[in-house]
């Protein structure tokens, strides 16, 4: 069953494809099993980033599927309250949308359990796929952990991407490497073979040093460059981010915050840059508003909540610029 049965909607510009998963995050310290209290959140790289991207001012919509229950509910309600096209959200009957549990050790380290085997996101296959949406959006969006959560996630992000390749839709890709989700060396094949398929990618430093090795950014990005993409982007948390196209390299210093929590900033970045893409700013410009998007959303708890507006990215960034 589709959300939107409002086909027909506007085509959104942005398309992202992923898995949705809802957070709830220890009030108390100890093990799971002590803890009586969470706070909700929203969790879902991809859906973050649709989220980052409508907040910003340009038009995203969701492919996805999540469960009948009332946590694919509220998903549909965020996305909606939030303006993200949920036209080809599928939402699985008898589904049980994929949850996690964040616990905080006594000395302050967080652990996730998650509860996703089986859930609809991993049920995601080809036949879920509207290719026209894909064909006629400007800019596709997708990552690794997408590709991670099953086989037929894998294939279908896969041939998600071909389809937006072959439609010349600008194609960009997060690895967002969880090693708790896939062995290493199937996480290696499957997202270098992502970097062919895709025009732009976002790694982390960390993703860069756990696939490559040692090596500087620079380095990694160079490597990353010769798969195919045209832009390399490497976020390195407060520092910023370092861009490298065939002829240019550019290296955008992090704003400077005190960050409340850093969940989702790789996200909202992915997002901020991408909008900057599609209104054709420079790479400096580009990488800029993406460190400031990535800085704001890091001044609040949660992933959602202190995504910025566009007003906002320009006030912080006139304000960091007075300093
Ligand atoms: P990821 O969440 O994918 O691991 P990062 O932690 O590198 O990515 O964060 C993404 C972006 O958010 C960075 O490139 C930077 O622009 C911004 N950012 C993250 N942490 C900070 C911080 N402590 N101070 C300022 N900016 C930050």
């Amino acid at each position: 069953m589709h959300a939107g049965e409002g086909y027909g909607l506007m085509q959104p510009e942005i398309v992202s494809l992923g898995e949705p998963m809802l957070e709830f995050n220890a009030e108390t310290t100890g093990r799971l099993k002590d803890v009586s209290t969470f706070k909700r959140g929203w969790g879902g790289d991809t859906s973050n980033f649709a989220v980052a991207v409508a907040r910003l001012g340009r038009s995203v919509g969701y492919m996805c599927r999540v469960g009948d229950d009332e946590f694919g509910k509220c998903f549909l309600e965020l996305w909606r309250t939030e303006g993200v096209d949920t036209s080809r959200v599928i939402v699985e009957e008898n589904g049980f949308t994929g949850i996690y549990f964040i616990s905080i050790r006594e000395e302050g380290e967080h652990d996730f359990t998650y509860y996703r085997a089986d859930s609809p996101a991993s049920r995601l296959s080809i036949d879920d796929l509207d290719p026209k949406y894909i064909e006629d959006a400007k800019l596709f969006h997708t990552s690794g952990i997408s590709q991670a959560i099953s086989e037929s996630s894998r294939e279908t992000v896969f041939k998600a991407m071909e389809i937006a390749k072959q439609s010349g839709v600008l194609v960009t890709y997060d690895p967002n490497l969880r090693l708790k989700l896939w062995p290493i060396n199937t996480a290696r094949a499957v997202i270098t073979y992502a970097f062919e398929l895709a025009d732009v990618v976002f790694p982390s430093i960390e993703d860069v040093r756990t696939l490559l090795g040692p090596i500087s950014p620079e380095a990694a990005a160079r490597q990353i460059l010769k798969r195919g993409p045209k832009i390399v982007v490497i976020k390195l948390g407060a520092d910023g981010c370092l861009v490298v196209t065939r002829d240019q390299v550019v290296r955008s210093p992090g704003f400077r915050v005190t960050p409340m929590d850093t969940t989702g900033a790789g996200d909202a970045f992915d997002g901020a840059f991408d909008v900057g893409l599609l209104e054709e700013w420079t790479i400096e410009e580009t990488a800029e508003f993406a460190n400031a998007v990535g800085a704001l959303t890091t001044l609040k708890k949660g992933a959602v909540a202190p995504l910025p507006r566009r007003e906002q990215v320009d006030e912080f960034i006139t304000s960091q610029s007075q300093k």
